[in-house]
């Protein structure tokens, strides 16, 4: 199963997914400059170092681990891009809404699967890959 994408549909959603990409990195690396953080890449998940950091610091590094996340369902969105399962929930398997992919070209799963997994994690907002 798979929806139809022509090339140029393709090439365009790949250039959405790479546009947004690249506004995150550009928003993570200030956050990290703000945070005042050194070591970008390895140490964001770092619980010590979090404890020794003041509230905003921890404010901060909150953004940017959201932000890490939606980077991660960026590039996932890319690789089933590349391998053809682009727009199929990766749940249920089937279609991802057209609108739902329009609002969100990163979308892994249908509203239903979505609506499902955030009445299962309220908290979680966004898609665990
Ligand atoms: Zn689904």
């Amino acid at each position: 199963m798979s929806i139809k994408l022509t090339p140029q549909k393709k090439q365009a959603v790949k250039a959405e997914i790479l546009s947004l990409l690249s506004s995150l990195r550009d928003e993570i690396g200030s956050e990290l400059v703000d945070a005042r953080t050194a070591h970008w890449g390895q140490s964001v998940h770092d619980h010590g170092e979090e404890a020794a950091a003041d509230l905003e610091t921890g404010i901060n590094l909150a953004h940017v681990s959201r932000h890490l996340k939606e980077v991660r369902e960026c590039q996932a969105a890319l690789s089933r891009l590349e391998n053809g399962t682009y727009g199929i929930c990766v749940d249920c398997g089937e279609e991802v809404e057209l609108n739902r992919l329009a609002a969100n070209p990163v979308s892994p799963r249908c509203l239903s699967c979505q609506a499902q997994l955030e009445s299962d994690y309220p908290v979680a907002k966004v898609s665990s890959l």
